[in-house]
């Protein structure tokens, strides 16, 4: 097989047995670089202290599954929530499809913690200790400390995976459950320890070894590009009509110089056209930018386009398709925060108990049973009581105390509602009762009281 059509065979980084090749990319340097590194810093920073930072006493973010409580943006969730969870994750995906379609894999090359950790943390450690393969790689076989320099950056790899897990996990425990663990001894959380350790481990092998293999073989989101993406989506694209027919005395703008290859994390020649193993981190703008400023012609060979963009020459990143698909995204995202910010702090269910009717307590009075479950989906304790909106003579009993109930809790409770017999409207009458916390009525709801047959 032609080497310059190997691609359109297997992934680059393998080689024809399927073996892995290394990939060792240049660092980057120019504005989509620093543009990349500020970005990834702010999404570091958002993983570091979402957990940790609270609003109205919650954590920004946080995926308690083991108690089944989750946090988002400071509103708190609870198993009983789990319309508004389906209703989030659907609009997630439908975001996250939509996004595809219009900017293509923006996603990957910016804001994927892979991306992100691999290139601003891992890469970086690498070059400390090994070299840039832009000036001064480490030759193994003439530097006598290299040995020295591979063990040091193994083991940088390996604390940095550990603090990586770390903060993955306080994700799921919070920061004061994670502070527990670790500060307690490992014969009383061995099961939280094995956990730890498993998943650094995970971390130091994808960082250390299977690197740019996870967008290129095993990341599913990658293999869709293919079903996502048009002619009109926005990606990283080579200007085939102005680089064509590429090399020095050939006309074009291209030189076939290759550093666009050498730059590249996964190794991809972006020259071969869109490709799934392009993962849009722009470092070959940056690179192709600086080679056309060395030969003196106008930069953005390489640049965020569609393909269409390049095939009529007229610039398409943002065009009718982009505006309107953007708007629907917005109007998810609105309905989506409408729907959470709306829902209601307290959940209550009143239903006839079954098999039971009315119950004629004595000539005037007659009384009906219902099964009453309160959700408290507040991290506070609330002060609640129920009342009759539209019949004052009435006389609600519970048979458990419900004036506290406590935060983030389900509770269960029997009603006996007794009325006065001349309050009947015939066989059925239809009741409001009103739910106050701290005599704030915060939700009326429906029920129906039988009344003894004639
Ligand atoms: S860096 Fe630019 S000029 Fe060099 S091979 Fe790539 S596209 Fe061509
Ligand atoms: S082709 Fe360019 S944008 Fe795509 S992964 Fe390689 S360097 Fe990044």
């Amino acid at each position: 097989m032609d080497n310059n059509q190997a691609f359109r065979d297997r992934p680059i980084n393998l080689d024809e047995a399927g073996n892995s090749k290394r990939i060792l990319a240049k660092q980057p340097e120019g504005k989509w670089y620093t543009r990349r590194t500020v970005f990834a810093w702010i999404c570091i920073l958002f993983l570091i202290f979402a957990p940790i930072i609270k609003i109205n006493g919650n954590p920004l973010m946080l995926l308690d599954i083991a108690n089944r409580k989750f946090s988002l943006f400071g509103n708190l969730f609870f198993a009983q929530d789990t319309f508004i969870m389906a209703l989030i994750m659907l609009v997630t995906v439908v975001c996250i499809v939509l996004f595809t379609v219009i900017y293509g894999r923006l996603w990957c090359g910016w804001a994927c913690p892979q991306t992100i950790f691999l290139e601003m943390i891992y890469r970086r450690i690498e070059y400390l200790f090994e070299g840039n393969p832009r000036n001064n790689l480490k030759n193994k076989e003439e530097d006598p400390f290299f040995i020295f320099r591979r063990i040091g950056k193994h083991l940088s790899f390996i604390i940095i995976s550990f603090l990586i897990t770390n903060v993955f996990l306080m994700w799921f425990t919070g920061p004061e459950k994670l502070l527990e663990i670790i500060s307690s001894p490992v014969s009383e959380n061995q099961l939280g320890f094995i956990f730890m350790a498993g998943i650094s481990i995970f971390y130091y092998v994808v960082y250390a070894f299977l690197r740019e293999q996870i967008c290129t073989v095993f990341c599913p989101y990658g293999r869709l590009q293919g079903v996502l993406l048009d002619s009109r989506s926005i990606s990283v694209i080579y200007d085939f009509k102005r680089g064509e027919p590429r090399g020095i005395k050939n006309g074009g703008d291209c030189i076939d110089c290759g550093q666009c290859i050498a730059v590249c994390p996964t190794g991809i020649d972006i020259k071969n056209g869109s490709q799934y193993e392009c993962i849009n981190c722009t470092a070959c703008i940056d690179e192709c930018n600086s080679v056309m400023k060395k030969i003196k012609k106008p930069g953005n060979l390489i640049r965020f386009d569609s393909y269409n963009g390049i095939e009529t020459g007229k610039r398409s990143v943002f065009n009718a398709r982009t505006y309107a698909y953007s708007a629907v995204l917005l109007i998810l995202i609105f309905i989506l925060g409408f729907t959470v910010s709306n829902r209601s702090t307290i959940d209550v269910s009143i239903l006839r108990m079954p098999g039971t009717m009315c119950q004629i307590i004595d000539s005037t009075i007659v009384s009906n049973i219902y099964n009453v479950k309160i959700i408290n989906k507040t991290n506070k304790a609330k002060h609640i009581t129920f009342k009759l909106t539209d019949i004052q003579q009435a006389n609600l009993e519970f048979t458990n105390d419900i004036s506290l109930l406590k935060e983030g809790k389900t509770f269960e409770t029997v009603l006996m509602i007794k009325l006065p017999k001349q309050k009947l409207k015939g066989r059925t009458t239809d009741l409001k009762i009103g739910i106050f916390d701290n005599n704030i009525l915060i939700s009326t709801i429906a029920i129906n009281f039988i009344g003894p047959q004639n």
